[in-house]
């Protein structure tokens, strides 16, 4: 691997990038990010990505330095440079640097930088041990669908899990679930697919959107609704869904098991259906 990392328009070896002290990303988590999966080389759904890159730049009002199109070709020209199949994409966009100080002041330079990192190949539909996760009250700020890089109650929250011996936190709200520290929920319930709604305390998960598509195909009924702790505890199914894991299924939740303690039938479908589309866009 050629590891490289494109900043501020320069492609650079990774070992020598530099970022200054007063960059407000550094000093106040002022800034946007997104994680974009490739499939053998190539980015997949990265026009959705850097949509919605777009929408969090314009809801913390942050310029984006390059339109889509300019910034998807980067992209790309960077992924063939590094010689990466499987793996990630990681782009942080900043405020930029200024003397400190909550007031931020106009014409600012935004800091843009990508890399890209290798990860594993995601294991075949209803493979693996289930997932534990620990419920975790849900103290996060009310702009969930911002992608921001202030993620201290996410980082806290999963910490805390790993520390209780689960692999994820699960955000519990007024005994709302809401989702994970960097996933998305579903519970199949009565047999339909139900997820909390995006928007002020759920991240508009690329993954999610394309599961709900998977689940029209597949004639599955889609429930985007709030639900409580109890009935996540009572699903037959529960999974989640992110850009790097696609679906992971769950097993426990804190010491109680979910359904039949197997990767259950509507979870492999979507899983499937996923995968298909995942070959048939990077091929
Ligand atoms: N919710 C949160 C809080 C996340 O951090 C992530 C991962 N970025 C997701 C959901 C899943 O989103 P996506 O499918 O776009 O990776």
């Amino acid at each position: 691997m050629n590891d490289l990392i494109w900043m501020n328009g320069e492609t650079i070896p990774f070992a020598d990038a530099r970022v200054g002290v007063e960059d407000r990303g550094f000093q106040f988590a002022d800034g946007v990010y997104e994680v974009i999966r490739l499939y053998r080389g190539r980015p997949f759904t990265l026009d959705e990505h850097l949509a919605r890159l777009e929408r969090s730049a314009t809801g913390v009002d942050i310029p984006m330095p390059l339109d889509r199109g300019a910034l998807a070709a980067e992209i790309r020209k960077l992924v063939s440079r590094t010689g990466v199949g499987d793996g990630m994409v990681y782009l942080q966009l900043t405020r930029g640097i200024a003397p400190r100080n909550h007031i931020y002041p106009a014409g600012l330079k935004p800091t843009l930088l990508f890399y890209v990192r290798p990860l594993p190949p995601t294991l075949p539909p209803g493979e693996g041990e289930g997932m534990k996760l620990l419920a975790v009250r849900d103290e996060r700020w009310q702009r969930c669908w911002i992608k921001s890089i202030a993620l201290l109650p996410n980082i806290l929250a999963k910490n805390a899990a790993v520390a209780a011996g689960a692999d994820e936190a699960v955000f519990v709200d007024s005994s709302v679930v809401t989702e994970c520290s960097a996933s998305n929920l579903f519970a199949v319930i009565s047999g339909k697919l139900v997820t909390h709604p995006v928007g002020s305390r759920v991240l508009p998960g690329i993954t999610r959107a394309l599961l709900l598509d998977c689940a029209a195909k597949l004639n599955i009924e889609v429930d985007e609704r709030s639900f409580v702790e109890e009935e996540a505890i009572r699903a037959a199914e529960l999974f989640i869904s992110s850009t790097t894991r696609e679906i992971s299924w769950v097993a426990r939740w804190n010491e109680r098991y979910i359904g039949q303690a197997r990767c259950g039938p509507i979870t492999i479908a979507l899983h499937h259906e996923l995968c298909k589309k995942v070959r048939a866009d990077t091929n």
